[in-house]
């Protein structure tokens, strides 16, 4: 195939990472076993955080920038994968380490491909990407652990993981309160699911470290004083799942008290290296449990030359939901 194709592509320069466009043949991709027609990417916050250059995230440049991808496999070198099988890769150090999603064609590890449930279709998939995957991730977390009879907390709300994981706690029947900084999107988060909402600034305030108890279980994108907030509220035996930074890394005011007096536990979620057997459980509980009315409320559509505008929007907040990066515009 001589066709030639547009990608995002980080490099160095000048010791910095840059995020240019690029025009790519077949023979700049990687040798991996399957070639895949990319037909949708994604914006997650880390994605905002690579192409802005804000944070050196591409470790071996040039490489394609973009964490996600999903299309239609178009050769394949591996027996678990033929042609024509719609696929998604979530993670697996695309735009980190390995070459990404921001392109029209990609080639790929078989072991990092998921098939895409028959439910949704690649634009669908991508409306979920690694936030909602990542949300899903989560819910499989807290529900694994036990959720205590109190309402589901979800920090971070009207971002992605946050808009995905209302509308995954709400289907599971939860009542769930939302914390945004954003009261303008109040209406969105009630229409996927939130029955209640609680400010930003109120859980990102210094409080003690142990407080009235309020939450069954809470999901938290946003870190800092947030989730410490959050554990010391949270019910006996419950559990907080931590997996996002979008205010602070730290968490400051930590103290073991609630984890030694309340048995609540905070479990970690990584969903870049997670194991296949746990990707394959969320995107299930994704095909169950995520109404597509709900998802389309979330989504946006962008092209992928408006990528540059979009990574610095995401960082500073003003991304509502999900956002779907058509790569052939
Ligand atoms: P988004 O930018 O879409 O959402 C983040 C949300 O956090 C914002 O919409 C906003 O919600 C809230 N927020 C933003 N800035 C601050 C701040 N300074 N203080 C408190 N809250 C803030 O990002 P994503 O949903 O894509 O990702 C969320 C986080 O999860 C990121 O840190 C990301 O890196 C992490 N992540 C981790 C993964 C993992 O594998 N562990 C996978 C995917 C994401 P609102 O306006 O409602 O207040």
């Amino acid at each position: 195939m001589a066709e030639r194709f547009q990608a995002l592509v980080v490099e160095e320069i000048d010791g910095k990472p840059s995020a240019q466009f690029k025009s790519l043949s077949m023979d700049d991709l990687p040798a991996h076993d399957v070639l895949v027609q990319v037909e949708y990417s994604t914006l997650n916050y880390k994605d905002g955080l690579a192409v802005s250059g804000k944070q050196k995230i591409v470790r071996k440049p040039p490489l394609v920038a973009g964490i996600d991808l999903a299309g239609t496999v178009v050769e394949s070198r591996s027996a678990e994968f033929k042609p024509g099988e719609r696929v998604v890769v979530n993670g697996w150090g695309l735009s980190e380490t390995q070459s990404g999603g921001y392109t029209r064609y990609q080639r790929v590890k078989p072991e990092w491909l998921t098939r895409i449930p028959g439910r949704f279709s690649t634009k669908q998939a991508m409306a979920i990407g690694t936030a909602g995957y990542t949300s899903a991730l989560c819910m499989e977390a807290i529900e694994k652990w036990g959720v205590r009879n109190g309402p589901v907390l979800v920090t971070g709300a009207a971002g992605g993981v946050g808009s995905m994981a209302v509308a995954l706690a709400a289907a599971r029947g939860y009542s769930v309160t939302a914390s945004t900084g954003r009261p303008a999107v109040h209406d969105y988060l009630q229409k996927l699911g939130a029955s209640a909402f609680v400010s930003r600034e109120e859980l990102a305030a210094e409080g003690g470290p142990l407080q009235k108890e309020r939450w069954g279980a809470a999901i938290d994108a946003v870190g800092g004083q947030t989730p410490v907030n959050v554990l010391s509220q949270t019910l006996y035996g419950g559990a907080v799942a931590a997996c996002g930074l979008a205010g602070n890394a730290k968490m400051p005011n930590a103290t073991v008290l609630p984890h030694i007096l309340r048995g609540v536990a905070l479990l970690g979620v990584d969903s870049v290296m997670a194991p296949r057997a746990a990707r394959q459980a969320a995107w299930d509980r994704l095909a169950r449990d995520l109404d597509p009315d709900r998802l389309a409320a979330a989504t946006t559509e962008e092209p992928m030359s408006k990528l540059p505008q979009l990574a610095n929007q995401i960082l500073s907040g003003e991304v509502r939901g999900r956002i779907v990066i058509d790569v052939t515009r």
